[in-house]
């Protein structure tokens, strides 16, 4: 309960300014960055904005999506066009508003003392990972980052996180960029020998069958796994349940209990 109410408390809902909406690649790929005010302090790694692209009723529903990374009174997303609500918001321009609730979610768990983190990204999941990159950075936590995608232009944020000082390994699917092959492949290569003395710990964020991937691997080797899930979120503040998944605790919403959740708590 304490949890639930502490997430309604710190969710605000503003109408926050396009300070850029920029085209990464091909109308595929954009960041933007909002002026968002508090919500900029009280966003947390793995914890995800849901917006309305427009004002009309179509689409009807806000969209999630992941955080990428804070500014003091801003915030930017990295997103994909995959439909009708992200064509549209890739067609928003500066200065205009955009109605948002935030932040919203539980977040990533950051990890208690000295551990190696292994951060995997699929796609664009490299979104809410990289927030976690630089608030590990910020803890001074060794890690790795692995990005897979199915071709060279799917592989995003590379010389963002290389600016960490961080081993940044890359996969392809048709081997246009880095080791050709699933970016699970190189997380099934390195776990069994992490260079690392410290307990390992691995962050995921991708598609299904990637985190499927991911959290069998790290159960082979023991290591604690925690996922971003997504899944389509109608409400975002767990009223509807439309978003829910089976795990061991029973049904839990995606945009209230999650997105983020142990690997081993999740029935696949
Ligand atoms: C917690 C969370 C964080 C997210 N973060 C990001 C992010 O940082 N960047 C980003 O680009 N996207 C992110 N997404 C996904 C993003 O919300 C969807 O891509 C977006 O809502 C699609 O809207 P649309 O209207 O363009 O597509 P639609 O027209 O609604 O859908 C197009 C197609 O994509 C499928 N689809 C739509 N949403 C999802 C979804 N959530 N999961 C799986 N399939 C889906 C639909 O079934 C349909 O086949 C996130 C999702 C969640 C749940």
């Amino acid at each position: 309960m304490k949890n639930m109410l502490n997430c309604y408390y710190h969710m605000l809902q503003i109408k926050a300014e396009i300070t850029e909406n920029t085209e990464l690649f091909a109308q595929t790929y954009y960041q933007l960055s909002l002026k968002v005010g508090e919500i900029s302090r009280l966003a947390k790694p793995g914890q995800f904005v849901h917006l309305r692209v427009n004002q009309k009723t179509v689409p009807l529903l806000r969209r999630p999506f992941s955080i990428h990374s804070v500014g003091e009174k801003n915030l930017q997303i990295l997103y994909k066009v995959i439909g009708k609500g992200t064509e549209i918001l890739a067609q928003r321009k500066k200065g205009e508003f955009l109605d948002m609730i935030g932040p919203s979610g539980n977040g990533y768990k950051l990890p208690d003392g000295k551990v190696k983190v292994v951060l995997v990204a699929g796609g664009i999941g490299v979104a809410s990972l990289y927030f976690l990159a630089e608030e590990l950075t910020r803890r001074s936590l060794p890690f790795v980052v692995l990005i897979g995608g199915k071709s060279r232009e799917d592989i995003l944020c590379r010389d963002k996180f290389k600016k960490l000082n961080v081993d940044v390994m890359v996969s392809t699917e048709d081997g246009t960029s880095g080791r050709k092959g699933l970016v699970t492949d190189l997380l099934q290569e390195l776990l069994p020998t992490p260079h690392s003395q410290l307990p390992i710990v691995v962050y995921a964020c991708g598609p299904t069958e990637m985190f499927k991937e991911t959290a069998r691997i790290a159960r082979k080797y023991a290591v604690p796994c925690y996922l971003s899930l997504e899944k389509i979120i109608a409400c975002g503040v767990g009223a509807c349940q439309g978003c829910v998944i089976n795990t061991k605790d029973g049904y839990q919403r995606v945009c209230k209990d999650g997105p983020v959740f142990d690997s081993e708590q999740i029935i696949w």
